[in-house]
């Protein structure tokens, strides 16, 4: 490790003066903390993002696979999104009132993913913030319930992990005087019986995950699980909130329009808006039912809701509007999907054949635009099994090496995305790549 990041440090000197720099004025060296997580020991300093492509500012340039963890799904600068922004910037980005996009684009959301009435928010984290605030106010109940191994941003009810069998709080966050035991119950992943018997207790508002889990390494879901999931959460008059922040990967309408899955709220964000801070959450008829019933009507033509604190005064603007219809409209189409699954079907396809070449106990993981090599025999089935089957030494050195070969993949496991500008060549890069790198491992 040490060895690739003294490569990286001597080819990146530019980057390693910003980075110094950096120190002076930022409280994590950099303006967000994920932006320091990198293996190479400092991050990359960005010239220029155009599609699939960095160029940063010692001239180096990338096959971006980690497209800003999602947020930048649709590739770097696309150019609906440039001109959508560039026009309405020009209009006025923020006046706390509509434009005639928004109705295209509530129109849309609701198309695509099944649910009728929708908030915008300006991330994925606020958006599900409110929708535990929705879930708790029309359940009358306080506890959340999510998965050991997951992560829905700043969410702080969602910030645990199962520790000896109960409610831990995930060693990276601080507890923040939050009472964890209190607003969160965490069951693994795929574990049905433990699901079933922690909403018996009748006392969870809502369960908060993503259809399939992606964020401490990718844990596919087992058959049948959705289905026991969705019928115990109606049992126990608990709302079922899915998190499609990454699964929109998976199509237009994300994991849940292809698998048909049922929600009470969807939440959604990162790319949504192409790169242009956004979230969404849509909840169905009955939920805005519940809703409207809390507040007396003035006006019996217009439903008003009690507004919960949800929004935030740039929320739904003029700008994020016009680049979320680009988006809808002209970026992350059905075709562009077929474009960006095929591509990272290659790139999981190239992985597995250099993984059999030397018959290593690895694997890959794919679904839609998304791939995963995971340094384990089989795919984990949840949040223990990830953490059993990490080697965060050898991750580590993978990032590392890739970035000095050029290739970026999300800094917090080795996943791959694709976007509608990767090309096959850019998979064969990464291809030929992971083959130096086993390599490397071989000769070493
Ligand atoms: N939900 C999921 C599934 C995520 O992976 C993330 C971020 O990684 C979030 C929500 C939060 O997104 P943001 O940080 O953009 O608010």
């Amino acid at each position: 490790i040490e060895r690739e990041q003294e490569r990286f440090r001597q080819s990146h000197p530019r980057a390693a003066a910003a980075w110094e720099e950096g120190q002076q004025h930022f409280l994590y060296g950099a303006p967000s903390h994920w932006m320091r997580r990198w293996a190479g020991g400092f991050p990359v300093y960005v010239a220029e993002a155009q599609g699939a492509r960095i160029v940063d500012i010692d001239g180096r340039d990338y096959v971006d696979f980690c497209l800003g963890d999602t947020g930048g799904m649709c590739g770097h600068a696309p150019e609906p999104v440039t001109r959508a922004a560039v026009r309405q910037l020009q209009r006025g980005a923020t006046t706390m009132l509509p434009t005639l996009d928004s109705l295209w684009v509530g129109a849309e959301l609701a198309r695509r993913f099944g649910l009728p009435y929708w908030t915008l928010t300006t991330s994925a984290t606020d958006a599900n913030r409110g929708a535990i605030r929705i879930a708790r106010m029309i359940t009358g109940r306080d506890k959340v319930l999510v998965f050991s191994g997951c992560y829905h941003g700043g969410v702080e009810e969602a910030h645990v992990e199962i520790r000896e069998g109960r409610v831990g709080l995930r060693n990276m966050i601080h507890p923040n005087g939050v009472d964890h035991e209190a607003v969160s119950r965490v069951v693994e992943f795929n574990d049905i019986a433990a699901l079933e018997a922690a909403l018996a207790e009748g006392d969870i508002a809502c369960v908060l995950t993503e259809p399939l889990m992606t964020n401490f390494g990718m844990i596919p879901v087992a058959e049948g699980f959705h289905a026991a999931l969705r019928a115990a959460t109606r049992r126990a008059g608990t709302l079922l909130v899915i998190d499609e922040t990454h699964t929109i990967s998976c199509g237009p309408g994300g994991y849940t329009a292809l698998h048909g899955l049922e929600p009470d709220i969807l939440v959604a964000g990162k790319a949504i808006a192409g790169g242009v801070p956004a979230g969404i959450f849509g909840v169905s008829a009955a939920v805005a039912e519940r809703m409207w019933a809390q507040v007396p009507r003035t006006n019996p033509k217009h439903r008003q809701s009690a507004h919960l604190g949800i929004g935030g005064t740039l929320a739904g603007n003029a700008l994020t509007v016009a680049t979320m219809r680009a988006v809808l409209e002209e970026v992350l189409t059905p075709d562009a999907f077929g474009r960006m699954t095929a591509c990272a079907g290659r790139l999981a396809e190239g992985a597995e054949a250099v993984i059999a070449e030397h018959a290593l106990p690895w694997h890959v993981t794919r679904i839609g635009a998304r791939a995963e090599i995971m340094f384990s025999p089989a795919p984990p089935t949840c949040g223990a099994d990830v953490i059993a089957g990490r080697d965060p030494g050898l991750e580590t050195l993978l990032h590392a090496f890739y970035m000095n070969e050029g290739v970026l993949v999300t800094p917090f496991h080795t996943m791959f995305l694709c976007c509608p500008a990767t090309t096959e060549a850019d998979v064969d890069r990464h291809t030929a790549v992971f083959r130096r790198f086993v390599a490397l491992l071989r000769q070493e």
